[in-house]
Formats: C-alpha cells, sequence, structure tokens
C-alpha cells in the first residue's frame, strides 16, 4: 500500500486552506498565483482541524 502523504496548503493572500499532495498553481479562492505556505499538522499535540496555526 502506497500513501501519498497529503499537505495542508494555506493560501498567504486569502487564507484558503486546502489538502493536495503539492500546492497548486494558482489558488482555487482567488483564482491567481498566491503563495502558499504549509500550515500540515506536525505535532502530536496539535488536534486542530488538521492544520497548526502557530506556523502562519
Ligand atoms: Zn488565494
Amino acid at each position: 500500500m502506497t500513501q501519498i502523504p497529503m499537505v495542508t496548503w494555506k493560501c498567504t493572500k486569502c487564507g484558503y486552506t486546502y489538502t493536495a499532495e503539492k500546492p497548486a498553481e494558482t489558488c482555487p479562492e482567488c483564482g491567481e498565483k498566491c503563495e502558499f505556505v504549509d500550515v500540515s499538522c506536525y505535532t502530536p499535540d496539535c488536534a486542530g482541524p488538521g492544520t497548526d496555526d502557530r506556523l502562519v
């Protein structure tokens, strides 16, 4: 079984977040070439909805 590591990406412009293998070329929300940051939840104490606000 191969599991693709999914990453939670957040648009630095509009704050839109989504989960994907790679950051999109264009933001699904803005429709522009936004910059995306990795906000995946890596820490074990992060019980949030898959994102870690401390990384933003
Ligand atoms: Zn955006």
